[in-house]
């Protein structure tokens, strides 16, 4: 069996957690609700379980290190999970050095955004490309940043925040406090919001049908356009606006070779592309008008791909694959090591 990652994607309702092999393969894969109410004790005993029972299924895996996304604020050089909202009772949780004593094994942390930003960059939509901007567009809005072929964290890993970028002077307020956030505004929460707004139970309405006269979802509204509803049809168009009118900042921020648009709203990914494009052509300075906007390939694997490349992609001196690589040759059982530009493009 090949050299793999135990890798886990902490999410403030799920917990999943696989092993993955260098090539990105997910070879086996489980997950949990995460028990998000009940403080770090309870949820880090629900990682050492979920490990417990990856391992057990594949005794014979080579683990060489463990690749971890949490949600943010954390930082990742220390390894300390701040305080995020999703999970009561984390705070500044030192999870690498916890994770790391447990299993005697290295330990890396990334925030979900990012490391699902590096699972795409590294397997998925953005192969090959030096720098890219990951979106995932669902309940909220997040991103990671590729650039010149590093995650761009920041001071304290707290960049890349896209989804609280101020877009308008108006409409809902974000949980953030403010008006007008990039996804105040173009989330898919924001959709359903659009769409409950402009139907009403019972009055007959495709959207109401979809959603059985409960709130719409966008998963409806990406439905209701599939089946050539007027009223979903144009609130696609004005969802996919204002993701131009994001994607156009991203670009003149940061120039990445592609945008990759991730999360649930990448569903509708062939609806919204045409009028995101018209957005961007009207709206982007000329140089930055050919840069592709693609859906992501991943789908919600590219957190747990992501991280797991924290320990199985970089091969310099001293990182966890490359010790094994010495190992490997010292005792005439491996290849030769991939080199990270090689296999990359
Ligand atoms: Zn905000």
């Amino acid at each position: 069996m090949s050299t793999l990652a135990l890798a886990f994607d902490l999410g403030g309702t799920e917990l999943r957690g696989a092993l993955v092999e260098r090539s990105g393969e997910v070879i086996a894969r489980t997950s949990e609700a995460t028990l998000a109410g009940a403080g770090s004790e309870a949820v880090i005993g629900q990682i050492i379980a979920l490990a417990g029972r990856l391992l057990n299924e594949h005794p014979q895996a080579k683990v060489i290190g463990i690749g971890m996304c949490a949600p943010g604020p954390l930082d990742p050089k220390a390894g300390i999970v701040i305080g995020p909202p999703t999970l009561a009772g984390w705070h500044n949780v030192p999870l690498i050095d916890i994770l790391s004593r447990q299993f005697g094994l290295p330990v890396r942390l990334e925030n979900d955004a990012n490391a699902a930003a590096l699972g795409e960059w590294r397997f998925g939509a953005g192969r090959g490309a030096g720098s890219l901007v990951f979106v995932t567009v669902s309940t909220g809005i997040g991103g990671g940043v590729v650039a010149d072929g590093h995650i761009y964290h920041g001071r304290r890993g707290l960049a890349a925040e896209i989804g609280h970028m101020t877009i308008t002077g108006e409409g809902d307020r974000c949980f953030c406090g403010n008006v007008g956030c990039f996804e105040a505004v173009a989330s898919g929460t924001a959709l359903g919001r659009r769409a409950t707004r402009l139907t009403a139970p019972g009055d007959g309405s495709k959207l109401r049908h979809l959603s059985k006269d409960g709130n719409v979802s966008a998963r409806h509204v990406v439905e209701a356009a599939r089946a050539g509803d007027a009223a979903a049809r144009e609130l696609i168009e004005e969802e996919a606006r204002w993701l131009g009118i994001g994607f156009t900042n991203l670009l003149h921020l940061y120039s990445p070779d592609l945008i990759v648009m991730g999360g649930g709203l990448a569903n509708g990914f062939d609806l919204l592309a045409p009028s995101i494009r018209a957005t961007i052509d009207e709206r982007a300075m000329q140089a930055y008008r050919d840069v592709p906007v693609v859906p992501a390939e991943l789908g919600d694997r590219a957190g747990l791909v992501g991280a797991a490349s924290l320990i199985l992609w970089e091969g310099e001196p001293g990182t966890a694959l490359a010790m094994v690589q010495d190992e490997e040759t010292k005792n005439g059982a491996g290849g030769q090591p991939d080199a990270p530009e090689a296999s990359h493009g």
